[in-house]
């Protein structure tokens, strides 16, 4: 997690050549929360995906949905503390809607964070600012709690104490990035910027893009295109197959299936990025038309079973252990 915040970013300018810097804590709280707000957007739409779809991914992990934040990982750590109102480091950052921790009650955000079972987070090394080392170590160590303990109890600065119990979602974790307007998914991760035109869009609609990206990891597609060579019309046809699975993904989360197209429609109209994109993606009005073919396939799974078994009933573009498939004719 790279939060940016305004001087938590860059010390502010003194005023006079030897007065100390004047900060804005108000100024710096409300960009926290702001990239907070965004965040839980993220969480929320991330862990829904996830946790519906665990019964059809290759890879699940026991998760409780809650994310932390490390000071060290801010531009301005000092200053990111006090806005916080922190004595050390961690502390909640956000829990997804639904899950665990969020269930428990226990995790407000900021709250301060003094041990992950039975390490002090605090007590690592890091090297601030702008250091998240930390943070992704915390992750990992809470994954293996809950993974070698089926638990993991967490106690926080004002004394009191949660235990929380995982549940099943597919493998990928979600970080929203405040300096970047695009999204990517790197196998193990949906990495969101901040700045992406989907925060403009009504929940379902953003989820389809959510969807889109955790499906390329779901997919298996970064190792495939490592194996394969990341020429255009191996690209186009991954992108293709992620396009295609969002109406499943989104159909088991319980949002409306047609909302990938609604939002390739929408995204097509106001950033038709056209030529840049032509050579590894397909046009917006395409990439729409591909969406929406697959709703009435994800309509009929939901009313025979309840589900969108993407596992036994997705048309692959490309073979998981080999290279492309022939394209389908419709
Ligand atoms: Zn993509």
């Amino acid at each position: 997690m790279r939060a940016i915040v305004l001087a938590a970013m860059l010390a502010a300018p003194p005023a006079a050549a030897d007065a100390p810097p004047v900060i804005d804590y108000a100024a710096e709280r409300a960009a926290i929360a702001r990239y907070q707000d965004a965040n839980q957007r993220l969480q929320d739409a991330g862990w829904r995906l996830a946790r519906a779809n665990a019964a059809f991914c290759t890879k699940v992990i026991p998760s409780i949905g809650l994310q932390v934040q490390d000071m060290a990982s801010y531009g301005g750590p000092d200053v990111a503390r006090a806005a916080l109102g922190l004595t050390r480091d961690f502390a909640v950052n956000a829990v997804a809607a639904g899950s665990p921790a969020a269930l428990s009650g226990e995790f407000t955000r900021n709250r301060e964070i003094v041990r992950l079972e039975r390490f002090d987070p605090n007590d690592w090394p890091a090297t601030p600012p702008m250091a998240w080392e930390r943070t992704t170590r915390a992750h990992d160590h809470i994954d293996a709690m809950l993974a070698e303990h089926g638990g993991i109890t967490i106690a926080f600065a004002d004394g009191g104490e949660a235990r929380v119990t995982p549940l099943e979602v597919c493998a990928t974790r979600f970080d929203l990035y405040a300096a970047e307007s695009r999204a990517f998914a790197n196998g193990t991760r949906v990495i969101f910027g901040m700045g992406s035109p989907a925060y403009a869009y009504d929940e379902p609609v953003f989820a389809a893009l959510v969807a889109h990206e955790l499906a390329h990891n779901v997919l298996g597609h970064d190792a495939w295109l490592d194996r394969n060579g990341r020429k255009p019309k191996n690209v186009r046809r991954i992108e293709r197959e992620a396009d295609r699975l969002v109406p499943w993904l989104l159909a088991n989360a319980g949002y409306d299936p047609a909302a990938g197209a609604d939002f390739m429609t929408r995204w097509g109209k106001e950033h038709d990025a056209g030529l840049k994109l032509r050579r590894t993606h397909d046009g917006w009005d395409e990439r729409a038309e591909n969406m929406a073919a697959e709703v009435p396939l994800v309509r009929a799974a939901m009313a025979a079973e309840g589900r969108a078994d993407w596992a036994r009933l997705f048309r692959r573009e490309i073979s998981p252990e080999g290279g492309l498939l022939p394209r389908a004719k419709r």
